[in-house]
């Protein structure tokens, strides 16, 4: 619940006016590597590698391997059938002996490219199963082509209606709180076991008077056996072993490597709760990761969010590795300095103010390597530990991820979006200047204040909200952040140098909320992603309550739909009355009230906009998604001793799905 996801407003950051990135190869860099159906494969570079020790080079290395050896561990929690479908797909396209120029192939080829993409069948964003390009028929003659294949038959049969029965496992992860949602879930976080029975098993094993609750459920998974729930748990020794005894190898070595004591205890209790599967140490862990503000490289590795379990228990596997960005940290330092100022200034009632912010430490980052639920589609900040108790206790760390911010950006430069949308010239303009610290700054406000502000009345538990949780819980983030960027506090702070970045921010909100992200969502189709639904939420909210005074305006010129912000003071004052209702919704537990925000505003599309919007993008030719691939980092060795970790930038994005599936394909 605690990603932000990067938005359409990025296509909008032209410019580039708060980077650090001074490298003068930037201008011959080629960012966008690849490109199929909705989907644009960028690299990013890790500016200042070389600026770390060679102890800390070997941590972030150490980390990395730890970050790759994950990847099947997420393929196999997207659906119990990933697996062998990517190996089938993988030994088609490496050994398959006939013609691989037809269009059929290329077809065949764009699935295995969204496959890998996506850790398995479904889209990664909108959680529905793709549709083949290609027959069922050609399938089968792909596969007699492959003498590799030879002798797997039964696979072929088993996962054929897997890829081509539409019905079949139709979405990853379904928040329909009209069905059983796990029933209705394709992925692998239960297994013969309906909703109700879930709900029963993890109500029994929570205890209202525990004040430091473990996370029940968060890392295994829960089956019926005989007649029994029994959970599966994901450790050394139990599910998912093979992979996990590799993540342990290389956390062992980067234990070794440690930049601090504390450090080193982190990474060794991590190692501890990998290998008992105790959800206690995990918290132990968190409080040690929580608490350690010094060391300049840090991780995230382990079984962390849950959004893509209904029921909001399991957690995908995801890793990061990453350093901090000394100067950029500065802003963010500032921010979180404040954070008391913030929170006694916030619109929400008094009653749901904390009295004390605790420990909110944020920091600007350059990550060095993506692993799991995180690669090759990445959040762009990330605040964490998830566990209430202990981010009300120890406080919680927020970060935002500058080098990938950069690189989105720089891969958007000129491609025409803003000119097809933005009406006014003087929007574009803002857009040129102040998109890029906009962004950053949004998202600073929202990981490193927003998330952590507030708190609940006595006696709510934080899960009552349940499939509306997480769209309310960004949005909240999301309304903290609007609010603020819009306070001359923060060019008071000296973090903005005016208003205008606001006005940026606040068109660039509006216009995505209304109409930009229909770009990312098929004719006739809900919104479902939380994300998705929480900037509609806030956007048409906004401007239905607005409309009386002209707020923002939607008009048609020329057959064109736009959107324009008249009056930024009512519209931050608007930010300001829902953010106080939203908390009040959170504090109180109040379902009823989620309920309807969230179907009233979030989730149903005007048709003829969507058409509008979707004929307009499409003849701009870009694609709505973007992700990474890994920079590769390799030891020099000299007499047995690393003396050096150095960075490539590849450039082939099938050549590193195969080498990973080759070189970390543990299950
Ligand atoms: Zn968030």
């Amino acid at each position: 619940m605690k990603k932000a996801f990067i938005t359409a407003s990025a296509l909008l950051t032209v410019g580039c006016t708060s980077s650090e990135i001074k490298n003068t190869e930037q201008e011959d860099f080629k960012w966008q590597i690849d490109r199929f159906d909705d989907i644009k494969v960028l690299r990013y570079r890790i500016p200042d590698f070389d600026s770390l020790s060679l102890s800390q080079k070997k941590l972030v290395y150490y980390l990395s391997q730890a970050a790759l050896c994950g990847r099947d561990i997420y393929f196999d929690q997207n659906c119990k059938y990933n697996l062998p479908v990517r190996h089938t797909l993988e030994a088609v396209f490496t050994g398959y002996e006939g013609d691989r120029e037809t269009p059929e192939f290329k077809a065949f080829e764009k699935y295995l490219k969204k496959v890998w993409f996506a850790n398995g069948i479904h889209h990664h964003y909108s959680n529905e199963k793709f549709t083949p390009g290609f027959s069922e028929a050609y399938f089968k003659t792909l596969v007699a082509g492959t003498p590799a294949l030879k002798g797997s038959e039964e696979t072929v049969k088993t996962i054929l209606p897997v890829i081509f029965d539409p019905e079949l496992y139709k979405v990853r992860v379904t928040h329909d709180g009209s069905v059983d949602m796990i029933q209705a879930s394709a992925n692998n976080f239960y297994e013969g076991v309906t909703q109700e029975e879930a709900e029963r098993f993890y109500a029994s094993r929570f205890d209202p008077s525990d004040p430091e609750p473990v996370s029940h459920g968060l890392n295994s998974r829960l089956v019926k056996e005989n007649g029994v729930l029994t959970e599966q748990v994901w450790k050394v020794g139990g599910m998912y072993s093979p992979a996990i005894e590799k993540i342990v190898h290389w956390l062992k070595k980067a234990a070794e490597t440690a930049e601090n004591p504390r450090q080193k205890a982190t990474i060794e209790t991590l190692i501890e709760y990998y290998e008992t599967g105790d959800l206690k140490t995990f918290d132990k862990y968190n409080i040690l990761w929580v608490e350690d503000l010094d060391s300049q490289v840090d991780f995230i590795n382990g079984f962390i969010e849950t959004y893509e379990d209904p029921l909001g228990y399991k957690a995908s596997w995801e890793s990061t590795v990453n350093f901090k960005n000394l100067e950029a940290t500065k802003r963010t330092e500032l921010l979180s300095r404040n954070a008391q100022w913030f929170e006694d200034h916030s619109p929400i009632d008094d009653k749901y103010k904390k009295k004390e912010v605790k420990g909110v430490s944020a920091k600007v980052i350059t990550v060095a390597q993506l692993g799991g639920a995180c690669y090759p589609a990445t959040p762009i900040g990330i605040n964490l530990p998830n566990a209430d108790w202990i981010r009300k206790e120890y406080g919680s760390k927020s970060v935002t991820i500058q080098n990938i911010t950069y690189a989105y950006a720089q891969a958007a430069q000129g491609d025409g979006f803003a000119e097809e949308f933005i009406f006014r010239e003087m929007d574009r303009e803002l857009a040129k200047q102040w998109g890029t610290l906009a962004n950053d700054l949004s998202v600073d406000l929202h990981e490193c204040l927003g998330h952590g502000s507030g708190q609940l009345a006595p006696g709510i538990k934080g899960d009552e909200l349940k499939n509306y949780g997480s769209t309310l819980e960004e949005a909240r983030a999301d309304l903290f952040s609007l609010y603020y960027i819009g306070d001359p506090k923060l060019v008071e702070l000296g973090v903005m140098p005016s208003l205008d970045v606001m006005k940026t921010e606040y068109n660039t909100y509006m216009f995505n909320g209304l109409m930009g992200q229909l770009t990312r969502i098929e004719p006739g189709k809900d919104i479902i992603e939380a994300h998705m639904r929480n900037r509609q939420l806030i956007a048409r909210w906004c401007y239905e309550k607005g409309k009386a005074e002209n707020v923002v305006e939607m008009f048609r010129q020329g057959g064109k739909s736009y959107v324009v912000v008249n009056d930024y003071e009512k519209l931050r004052a608007l930010f300001g009355d829902l953010l106080r209702e939203i908390q009040r919704i959170k504090s109180e537990g109040d379902f009823e009230a989620g309920r309807q925000l969230v179907e009233g505003y979030a989730v149903k599309v005007d048709p003829e906009l969507h058409q509008e919007v979707l004929e307009r993008y499409a003849k701009l030719d870009l694609a709505p998604y973007s992700g990474f691939v890994n920079p590769v980092l390799t030891p020099v060795e000299k007499n047995g001793e690393i003396v050096d970790i150095v960075v490539e930038y590849p450039d082939d994005y099938a050549e590193q799905m195969l080498y990973y599936s080759s070189e970390y394909g543990f299950l």
